[in-house]
């Protein structure tokens, strides 16, 4: 079973973005369950988590169908201690959230060095940090982006996903988040079929399938290799649409949520219909 969505609005309250996932054909989504934008949220209250809960219910979207993305603030690998302290509070209030929602995955850019420390003290920060997040909660996993890799971000190279992983004590509650856009730009060609399916193959080489528990479907206005995290519709872009046929008939992809974050909200119900259709050979 295929899991294709968007990540659609929670504005108006987190049971709206149920909503919105059922209006354009969704079965799987992803929202802020808070601003992105801001550090502080208000607690969520019992009447809103008990109308997302009923939505979630009453539209069939299981735990493993709604893939949560953290604020943009949050940097679990940050080079000084205050920034650090910071970020592992934020992040923490986020897996409560997630809790309190009966949600089971919260995806999540790794983390920068700002160039102030190495690469490898800052993915060992950035495993603590989840570390110590998975110690205060229970149940839900810590999902890690691969990034484009722009600026100072790590998690570019799957071998930097590896590399945080092994430093996760809880194996269990950990796992990727694959941006096609991200690798593409980080440098892993997905311009055909055969190009997509080595790309899933590196990453079960590097990383392991097991950890794949989501995917975020974008087309890239990005150059392969560019590290410049743009992206756009599908097909209009530098990866086409080979590559998501490719991704919906690879039965890898099966269970998890399969999210849109293309540039045109208006077009998410005919992306997510296309790609449905993908799924069988003709
Ligand atoms: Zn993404
Ligand atoms: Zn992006």
């Amino acid at each position: 079973m295929k899991y294709i969505g968007a990540h659609v609005s929670a504005a108006g309250g987190v049971d709206q973005a149920v909503q919105r996932a059922v209006a354009i054909g969704a079965n799987a989504f992803a929202l802020f369950t808070k601003n992105q934008r801001q550090w502080q949220a208000k607690p969520l209250d019992d009447p809103t988590i008990e109308a997302f809960r009923s939505a979630c219910r009453r539209h069939g979207f299981g735990p493993g169908q709604i893939l949560p993305h953290d604020s943009y603030l949050i940097n679990l690998g940050h080079p000084e201690a205050e920034g650090l302290a910071k970020s592992r509070a934020a992040f923490l209030v986020e897996i409560q959230r997630c809790e309190q929602l009966g949600i089971d995955l919260l995806n999540f850019h790794p983390g920068s060095h700002l160039r102030k420390i190495g690469e490898s003290e800052c993915l060992s920060r950035i495993a603590e940090s989840i570390n110590e997040a998975l110690t205060h909660t229970r149940g839900v996993t810590a999902v890690i982006e691969n990034t484009a890799g722009q600026g100072s971000n790590l998690g570019w190279r799957f071998e930097h996903l590896a590399e945080i992983i092994e430093r996760v004590d809880d194996k269990a509650r950990v796992g990727v988040c694959l941006d096609t856009c991200h690798a593409f730009a980080a440098g892993y060609d997905l311009r055909s079929a055969p190009a997509t399916t080595a790309m899933l193959d590196e990453f079960d080489a590097v990383v392991g399938m097991e950890y794949l528990k989501g995917m975020h479907l974008n087309d890239a206005k990005s150059e392969l290799g560019s590290r410049v995290d743009r992206h756009h519709s599908l097909g209009q872009g530098n990866i086409g649409l080979e590559c998501f046929t490719t991704l919906m008939r690879d039965p890898r992809t099966d269970g998890i949520p399969l999210v849109l974050e293309t540039i045109e909200p208006a077009i998410w119900a005919e992306e997510i219909a296309w790609l449905r259709a993908q799924q069988e050979t003709p």
